[in-house]
């Protein structure tokens, strides 16, 4: 009777550690997804351009495509710590209740008026991204940073817009874009880490951002980065450099 229980606690034990990996472990650092994101601002009535940076600190970032390249090159953004705050600090952009505040510096600020409507901060998410038609599967209102790229292929609008109102998911070429790149998994093609160039405001062009934000000041020291992609090219390090990455 001892022995059963063991056993069946030792099968508990194994479900449930397989469970709680399994839970934290995707994204891992052998996955390559993508979430199509945009920028919708309602008092321009229109999206706005993506952000433009292509830094890459921590493996969660984008390439000027309105895409969120998630494939993580430390634990340290992996699993549920693969968050909308590690992509938007990446960008140098912040989403808060109060405003949106874009690369460089300009605010989207809540309260202003749209066709006569006061305007608040969302970011609407669209399990599906490669069909995001209709109403978003959930709007979130607060805490944004916290949103967990949890599956591929989602779509999120990042916006201002009337209270209580959806934005629209972002627009055909966008998800076009994504559409080419699903199924697309991690391959030799990904750059290696960007820790060594300089983050920041020259990424934006407008040299009014923040100074004081260094993004890859909380990444894992310089040589001893477990994230380290065996299959990564060594000669692939000049993404933010040049643009030519083509991980997708
Ligand atoms: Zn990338
Ligand atoms: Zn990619």
């Amino acid at each position: 009777m001892i022995v059963i229980g063991l056993v069946v606690a030792g099968l508990a034990l194994v479900a449930f550690a397989r469970t709680t990996r399994d839970a934290q472990a995707s994204p891992t650092l052998q996955d390559h997804w993508h979430q199509a994101y945009t920028l919708f601002d309602c008092v321009a009535g229109t999206a706005l351009p993506p952000f433009d940076s292509q830094f890459d600190p921590d493996g969660i970032h984008s390439h000027q495509d309105s895409l969120i390249h998630v494939h993580p090159f430390t634990a340290s953004v992996t699993g549920r710590e693969a968050k909308m705050g590690v992509f938007l600090e990446t960008m140098g952009a912040t989403v808060e209740p109060e405003a949106i505040t874009l690369p460089g510096g300009e605010t989207l600020e809540a309260g202003a008026q749209c066709d006569g409507s006061p305007s608040e901060i969302v970011i609407a998410v669209w399990n599906d991204g490669l069909d995001p038609s209709g109403e978003p599967d959930l709007i979130v209102r607060d805490d944004f940073a916290d949103i967990v790229f949890d599956a591929p292929n989602k779509a999120y609008t990042i916006a201002r817009v009337v209270q209580g109102e959806a934005p629209p998911p972002p627009d055909d070429t966008v998800i076009e874009t994504l559409v080419g790149t699903a199924g697309l998994s991690r391959d030799e093609q990904i750059e290696p880490p960007n820790r060594s160039a300089v983050p920041g405001p020259q990424d934006f062009g407008t040299g009014t951002g923040p100074e004081a934000e260094t993004p890859a000041a909380d990444s894992a020291p310089a040589g001893d980065d477990p994230a380290q992609d065996p299959a990564t090219p060594a000669d692939g390090g000049t993404d933010g450099a040049t643009g030519t990455d083509e991980d997708g």
